[in-house]
């Protein structure tokens, strides 16, 4: 059987790219070619045909101020022409130490240790690691499961897939995954029932972590919960010796408006994680911190208690120096001071928008607003209604990427005011395409 012939060879960076590429959540038959971005400049993404969009949402939540900032780029520039990389096992080097200090110096103060990998699924991957390892060190393997909020997002390696919701993006892997525990999400108004969940089970003797993201779950469709009921759950967890750890990958670094969401609680995690905006969303690197009593569980003569983990980039140079220089331009005034100003825009536009017809829900937690649109009683155009709105935005020039219904604004924080309109302005177009989309036909 012949194959079918491949499209005539061009020069088009997205037909080269749809020849030999596999994206990632992309199914490769239907999807559009991509759109090939040649630059960026503060909030924007310049296309190689000149057509700049607008970057509402990060690059997938880790770019915090801008791109290719002066700033970072010098520090990696300075960085690659000084230390490119060095193994992390029996050596060591500036940038790694500098930025564990100065992390240690602005997280939750219970924090003690730094451990260097990849992205946010390692960074989960060491959590769990670093839990299950805890309890086998002092002779208590028993304790091994882990409780999780049923729509959780951790990632996509096996054990943050494990520790994840199950839906569509764990099907296949099912049977390969670990079991664990769900709780629903206390969303407001179903405290009491969650807590009555985790009662259920958290005084069982097998029962070692409890790993959530805190406040604000992304993937699940940005769905906000209350630093009083996590502090909460956590107590309790506390109380039954399990330990908590804080998945602040998405979290960390501003996006809920104080540097981390942690700060807000009452109770402490014992085990944090983080990675996209930890460089500023300039290189892939992720970290997890835990505190001293963690640590110590693997400290002894006995060779098999040492935690056996790690990347051939554990600690890269070059990653150090851009979350230093992201970090640095994080704690300015200016950026504090962005963060406020877009936290009380979007404050300003979900009064607008809230109680209109074709919104569900506005949620807001800082830099981040999610519009859950209202798909009505015609579900029939709702499978297509998240292609719609992906496709209304980008005929703005504005890159946002729906989860279903939810629209979500996850800007850089050096986006401005006239820039923070332009989003409002898609999200008010969606909502009357939604209602276009929804409206019944009358009955004549
Ligand atoms: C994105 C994300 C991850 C996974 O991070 P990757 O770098 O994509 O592997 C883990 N946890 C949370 C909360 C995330 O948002």
């Amino acid at each position: 059987m012949k194959s079918t012939p491949l499209a005539p060879p061009t020069n088009s960076l997205a037909q080269r790219d749809h020849a030999v590429l596999w994206h990632p959540y992309t199914q490769m038959q239907t999807a559009p070619l991509p759109i090939p971005i040649v630059r960026g400049e503060g909030s924007w993404l310049i296309a190689e045909d000149g057509t700049r969009y607008l970057d509402g949402i990060a690059s997938w939540w880790v770019n915090l101020h801008g791109h290719a900032h002066p700033h970072i780029a010098a520090r990696v520039s300075e960085q690659l022409h000084t230390l490119e990389h060095v193994i992390f096992a029996g050596f060591t080097h500036p940038t790694a130490v500098e930025l564990a200090e100065q992390l240690l110096e602005i997280l939750p103060h219970n924090q003690a240790r730094v451990f260097y990998s990849d992205n946010g699924s390692t960074a989960v991957e060491v959590a769990l690691k670093m839990v299950m390892q805890y309890f086998h060190n002092q002779g208590q393997p028993a304790r091994r499961t882990f409780l999780c909020f049923r729509d959780s997002y951790h990632g996509d390696t096996f054990g943050a897939m494990s520790v994840s919701g199950r839906g569509a993006f764990t099907a296949p892997f099912g049977p390969y995954l670990f079991d664990v525990e769900f709780i629903d999400v206390p969303v407001p108004g179903r405290e009491a029932e969650v807590l009555a969940q985790l009662d259920a089970v958290v005084a069982r003797p097998d029962v070692a972590g409890f790993i959530f993201e805190p406040l604000l779950l992304g993937t699940a469709g940005m769905v906000t919960y209350s630093p009083e009921v996590l502090s909460e759950l956590m107590r309790r967890c506390h109380r039954h010796g399990v330990l908590c750890i804080a998945d602040e990958v998405m979290t960390g670094f501003g996006r809920t408006g104080p540097l981390f969401a942690s700060e807000q609680l009452t109770e402490q995690p014992d085990i944090m994680c983080f990675s996209k905006g930890l460089t500023g969303g300039t290189m892939a690197m992720g970290l997890t911190t835990c505190t001293a009593a963690i640590y110590e569980a693997f400290l002894s003569e006995d060779r098999l208690k040492t935690l056996f983990h790690g990347h051939s980039y554990t600690a890269n140079p070059i990653a150090c120096a851009a979350a230093l220089a992201s970090m640095a331009l994080t704690r300015s005034t200016e950026c504090t001071e962005q963060r406020a100003r877009i936290t009380a825009a979007h404050a300003a536009f979900r009064q607008e928008i809230e109680n209109q017809p074709g919104i569900r829900q506005v949620r807001h937690l800082g830099t981040m607003l999610a519009v859950e649109y209202d798909p009505g009683e015609n579900t029939s155009y709702f499978s297509n209604l998240r292609d719609a709105l992906y496709q209304l935005a980008l005929d703005n020039r504005v890159v946002l990427r729906p989860l279903g219904n939810v629209v979500y604004l996850l800007p850089p924080y050096c986006t401005t005011n006239a820039e923070l309109a332009l989003l409002y302005s898609v999200l008010r177009q969606m909502r009357e395409l939604v209602l276009s989309l929804t409206a019944t036909p009358s009955h004549v």
